[in-house]
């Protein structure tokens, strides 16, 4: 027997007990007539002891042991003389009696600790070793406990696990494909999923009218900050819905999640918010509303003053920052430089400060004391409070207003990782309209329905009428984060082939990448509807961490490379040959 225990077992009621431990050395400290070990594993660290009194092969073998040797110790648990109140083992070490390296370890290029010295380039190409740190330990025990769960509460609601191919027919219709070579079809290719979604749109035609699958996702995106090209997603689906079955099922596993993974209760039900009035209120269609500070509507207020850049704008909101009154003219003017970004988009920004000394703004010329005053009050405003003015067109100013709430919420500390608050946001547009393209684009994806009171909207000639139809989906947002995703689906073949006509598909196209969803309908296809989930990204939420690299055990970098492996790679020419991938490469 390798060991008795582990390392992160053994308390002061196993005092006197002989056990036997295996794991890494984390430290040796030498202290001329004692040695003390931390021996590490996933459990803990446990100290041993090696004293005068210890075996004289014991002291050899301590003698020359380095950091990560694995090592089994045996001996009796004592009492510790100086106890460490910081591990659960600190009250207890072992009185090391017999020592023996079962394997050797060359020294690790960065230190294994809770914080470790290594650059995160470095720790991703050892990541085997990042991987023995408890904080990715613990990551990892999250995401294992989220998939538990998720696991027996959707299989109590009778929902069935049901794994779809992961080589499939390239369809692109947002992100881009992954593409596989086929060898024994030279010439063709294979794509693999972006999620499953037409699949378990076919189990539900087949009957299956409660599915799920903890599946990976593969999109070939340019990656964004904290993005990977393959992903996992809890996928569910259901037949025989609508939107307020999904939406009661799916608040239920949240419910769950949050009840057995970090014992936090939910009461009541989660808010929900349509699109429009998320965008109205919080300048977001994912709202962090775990702090208030609403965007304002002033443009009917602060017209007609003479300030040009108020009376040509379509839309002025304002956000009112409590407390931050004091910010300087340094601050303000670097915040003003913030929302000029091209991300936020912002032409410039206005403020008022409620001073002690009264209302001060950058738009004193224009507006009275009194006047600076209602505005004030329209936003709830006191003395210490600061108000933030942008100006422009209707959307893109709710959202720069939005990114800049997020940002003053950031800097106010107002974000704390260990405050939930979820809501579903719902009723998206259907479609959106690509000024460059031409052409409409699924926002959500070419499945979903359209609400039935817009069915006739849907049929129009007028792309204008069009572009107004909304969407019977539904977002799940946690925290200002989008982490599920879902609709009512389509399921009649007309309604379906309408949906490839206007997004501009000719029919032999829409037959040609879709045709076996079309033709499925027309065998008796249920209602259905579903949603999925961003595992990832949920395990990371419920950890409190920002990245999700760290609830993945092996991610791609921000380039989208495995850089342990080295990949992607070069394949040789046998293979590229084999796959007929050989371009002909003029020679000379
Ligand atoms: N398949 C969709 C997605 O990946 C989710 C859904 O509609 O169920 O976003």
């Amino acid at each position: 027997m390798y060991r008795t225990h582990t390392c992160g077992e053994l308390r002061l009621q196993h005092k006197e007990q002989q056990v036997t431990l295996a794991g890494w050395v984390q430290r040796v400290r030498n202290l001329g007539g004692m040695t003390f070990i931390d021996l590490r594993d996933r459990y803990g660290v446990t100290q041993l002891a090696i004293t005068e009194d210890s075996p004289d092969t014991v002291k050899e073998t301590a003698n020359a042991l380095g950091r990560e040797f694995v090592v089994q110790a045996a001996g009796a648990v004592i009492e510790r003389s100086n106890k460490n109140a910081k591990i659960p083992t600190g009250e207890i070490e072992i009185a090391v009696t017999g020592l023996k390296v079962l394997n050797a370890a060359d020294t690790p290029p960065f230190t294994i600790e809770g914080e470790s010295d290594g650059g995160e380039e470095l720790r991703a190409r050892f990541r085997y070793l990042d991987l023995r740190r408890p904080p990715l330990q613990n990551a990892l025990q999250l995401r294992h406990r989220m998939a538990q769960e998720v696991r027996s509460y959707l299989d109590n609601q009778r929902f069935l696990e049901i794994e779809t191919p992961f080589l499939i027919k390239s369809t692109p219709e947002g992100a881009r494909d992954f593409v596989v070579p086929s060898r024994m079809n030279p010439g063709e290719f294979y794509a693999l999923p972006q999620s499953p979604q037409t699949f378990k749109q076919l189990l539900m035609v087949a009957g299956y009218d409660r599915y799920f699958q903890i599946v990976r996702c593969f999109r070939d995106e340019d990656l964004r900050a904290d993005r990977q090209p393959e992903f996992t997603q809890i996928d569910c689906e259901m037949a025989f819905v609508e939107r307020e079955d999904i939406l009661q099922a799916f608040e239920g596993l949240a419910k769950h999640l949050f009840r057995s993974v970090l014992g936090v209760e939910f009461a009541e039900a989660f808010p929900r918010m349509s699109y429009a009035d998320a965008l109205q209120r919080y300048g977001s269609d994912k709202p962090d509303i775990r702090f208030d500070m609403r965007l304002h509507d002033l443009t009917g207020r602060v017209k007609g003053k003479n300030f040009a850049v108020f009376d040509t704008a379509e839309y002025v909101g304002a956000i009112c920052v409590q407390g931050a009154a004091g910010y300087t003219r340094k601050q303000l003017d670097e915040l003003a430089e913030w929302v000029k970004r091209p991300q936020i988009g912002a032409k410039g920004l206005v403020y008022i400060r409620l001073a002690e000394e009264g209302a001060k703004s950058s738009m004193d010329k224009f507006y009275t004391p009194g006047e600076l005053q209602q505005i004030a009050a329209v936003l709830n405003a006191r003395q210490g409070d600061l108000i933030l003015i942008l100006a422009g067109g209707r959307k893109k100013t709710q959202e720069a207003l939005g990114s800049l709430r997020i940002e003053m919420a950031n800097r106010l500390g107002l974000r704390k990782s260990d405050t939930f608050a979820p809501l579903w946001v719902y009723d998206f547009p259907l479609l959106e309209w690509d000024e460059e393209t031409q052409r409409f684009y699924a926002m959500h994806h070419p499945f979903t329905s359209p609400k039935p009171e817009d069915l006739p909207k849907f049929y129009s000639t007028d792309k204008s009428e069009i572009a107004q139809v909304n969407a019977n989906a539904y977002d799940f947002v946690l925290n200002g984060t989008e982490i599920g995703g879902g609709s009512i689906r389509i399921h009649d073949a007309g309604v379906q082939q309408r949906m490839f006509e206007v997004l501009g598909f000719s029919k032999e196209e829409a037959e040609y990448k879709f045709g076996f969803i079309i033709h499925a309908f027309r065998y008796g296809a249920p209602p259905h509807g579903g949603i999925a989930f961003g595992f990832d990204r949920w395990c990371a939420l419920f950890g409190g961490q920002e990245t999700i690299r760290d609830y993945i055990a092996f991610p791609k970098n921000n380039a989208g490379r495995d850089v342990m492996l080295d990949a992607p790679a070069k394949i040789d020419d046998i293979q590229l040959k084999e796959l007929q991938l050989v371009t002909g490469k003029s020679e000379g």
